[in-house]
C-alpha cells in the first residue's frame, strides 16, 4: 500500500512542470483542469523511461524486452483495478478514453441488448460522449432514448430518475460528475434504482478521478470508464471496467491481431476478455505512464484534498458572485470544484480570450454539453475548473482578471 502524503499545495505543484510557465509574460493561472489536467514530473519520467529502456510490443515477443514490456503493462492493469476497487485486473479493458469505452459498450453490449421497444435512459446533463453513442444505439434498434432532466440547482434526483424508469428500461448511462457542473451524482442509488426494474448502469467516471476515488464494488455499477489524461496521465490511455459476466457475454467490437483464439481461412475465434476488446497494438506506453499517475495519485490524502478543492471553489464563487449581472450554473450541494457561469450581456468567449492575455486559462463554449445548456436557455458558459494543484492565489488572479475583462468589455476602456 502506498503512503499516505501530508497535503501541500505548494509542494505538490512544483511536480507539474507545466505551472511553472509563463505566457503573454504572466504567470500561467491553468483553471481548465476539467479538459484535461496537468502531468507530473514523475508520470512524464514514468512515459520517457519506458519509452527509452522498455519499449517492446505487448503480449508478442519472448525476448527481454517483450517481456518486461508485457509486465509493466499488465501491471498497469492490475494498478487501474485497484483505482477503480475492482477485485480482478482481467476485468478491466484499455481503451483510447471514456469515448471509445462508451461507443466499446454500446456497439457490443448494446447491439446486442437493446431491441425495438426497449428504452435507454441517460441524464439531460451528460457529456456528449455519454449521450450520442446511446442517442445513435437506440435510433438503430428502434429504442426510445429517455432524457432524464436535471434540476435547476444543477442535480440529479434520485425520485425524477427513477420515475423515468420503466420495465424496458435496458441500460441507464450517466456521469459521476459532470463536466459543466461539477455536480457529484448519487451514483450508488440511481444504480439500485435502475438494477430494481432490470436495466444495467453505465457510469462516465472521466471527471471523477481527479476529485474522488470511486469504488465499482460500493457503487454497484455494471460499466465504470474513465480517461487517463483528465487523471494526470497523458491522453490516449483510458479504462473500461465492467462485471466479468457482462464481459464474457459480449461480443468483439474492433477485430484484428491479438485478439483471436483461432483463426483459419473460414472462421475466426475470439480470445477472453480483456484481449478480446483490445485489437492490435495497445498503446502500452500509455498504459504504463497511467499505471504511473494512478500510484501518483494513491498517495494524496483525498480527504485534505477534497478540503483544499472546496476552499477553492468558495473563494471563486464568492469573487464571480460580486460581478453585477453574473449567474452560476450549477451549485448542487456537494459539488465539485468547477465553476461554470455567465455574465449579462457578454459573451464567454470574449471573456475567455482576454483572460488568456493575462496568463488565465479558462474553458469557454458548450464543454460538449449542448443539452443542459438548452435546458438552461444558454449556447455557452464560462468555465474555471479547479485541482488539487491550484492556489488561492490563482483564484485571485482568476477574480481580479475577470473583473478586468468585465470592465473592459463593458466600458471599452483597456
Ligand atoms: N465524459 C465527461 C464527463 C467528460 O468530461 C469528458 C471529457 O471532457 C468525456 C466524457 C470524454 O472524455 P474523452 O474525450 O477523454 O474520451
Amino acid at each position: 500500500m502506498s503512503e499516505r502524503r501530508p497535503f501541500d499545495v505548494q509542494a505538490l505543484r512544483a511536480e507539474f512542470p507545466a505551472l511553472a510557465q509563463e505566457v503573454y509574460r504572466k504567470p500561467l493561472v491553468y483553471l481548465d483542469t476539467a479538459a484535461t489536467t496537468q502531468k507530473p514530473q514523475r508520470v512524464l519520467d514514468a512515459y520517457l523511461g519506458f519509452l527509452s529502456h522498455d519499449n517492446a510490443n505487448v503480449h508478442r515477443g519472448v525476448h527481454a524486452l517483450a517481456s518486461r514490456s508485457t509486465k509493466a503493462y499488465e501491471q498497469a492493469r492490475s494498478t487501474v483495478a485497484r483505482a477503480l476497487g475492482a477485485p480482478e485486473a482481467r476485468d478491466v479493458i484499455f481503451v483510447r478514453g471514456t469515448t471509445e469505452a462508451v461507443n466499446l459498450v454500446a456497439e457490443t453490449w448494446g447491439r446486442e441488448n437493446v431491441g425495438p421497444g426497449d428504452e435507454i435512459l441517460v441524464t439531460a446533463l451528460e457529456h456528449h460522449s455519454n449521450f450520442v453513442p446511446w442517442q445513435r444505439l437506440a435510433a438503430a434498434r428502434g429504442a426510445r432514448f429517455v432524457v432524464v432532466p436535471v434540476e435547476t440547482d444543477g442535480s440529479v434526483s434520485v425520485e425524477r430518475f427513477t420515475q423515468h424508469l420503466t420495465a424496458r428500461t435496458r441500460l441507464a448511462a450517466f456521469a459521476h460528475v459532470s463536466n459543466a457542473l461539477g455536480t457529484v451524482l448519487p451514483v450508488a442509488e440511481l444504480t439500485r434504482a435502475a438494477q430494481a426494474v432490470g436495466a444495467r448502469v453505465f457510469v462516465d467516471g472521466a471527471q471523477a478521478m481527479s476529485h474522488l476515488e470511486p469504488n465499482v464494488l460500493a457503487l454497484g455499477c455494471d460499466f465504470y470508464a474513465f480517461s487517463g489524461h483528465k487523471v494526470f496521465a497523458p491522453p490516449g490511455i483510458g479504462a473500461l471496467w465492467a462485471r466479468r459476466e457482462l464481459l464474457e457475454a459480449m461480443p468483439p467490437w474492433q477485430s484484428g491481431g491479438e485478439m483471436v483464439a483461432t483463426v483459419t481461412e473460414e472462421l475466426s475465434t475470439w480470445g477472453p476478455p480483456p484481449t478480446r476488446f483490445e485489437a492490435g497494438t495497445p498503446n502500452f506506453a500509455g498504459a504504463v505512464a497511467l499505471g504511473a499517475a494512478l500510484e501518483w495519485r494513491f498517495e494524496l490524502d483525498f480527504v485534505a484534498l477534497q478540503r483544499h478543492e472546496a476552499a477553492l471553489l468558495a473563494a471563486a464563487t464568492a469573487r464571480v458572485s460580486e460581478i453585477p449581472g453574473a449567474r452560476i450554473l450549477g451549485e448542487a450541494p456537494g459539488k465539485v470544484s468547477v465553476l461554470s457561469f455567465v455574465i449579462d450581456g457578454l459573451h464567454a468567449s470574449d471573456l475567455g480570450m482576454i483572460l488568456d492575455r493575462d496568463g488565465v486559462a479558462i474553458r469557454v463554449g458548450t464543454h460538449c454539453t449542448q443539452p443542459l445548456l438548452a435546458r438552461f436557455g444558454l449556447t455557452a458558459t464560462a468555465r474555471a475548473s479547479f485541482a488539487l494543484y491550484n492556489t488561492l492565489d490563482d483564484v485571485e488572479r482568476f477574480g481580479d482578471a475577470l473583473n478586468r475583462a468585465v470592465r473592459m468589455l463593458r466600458t471599452g476602456d483597456p
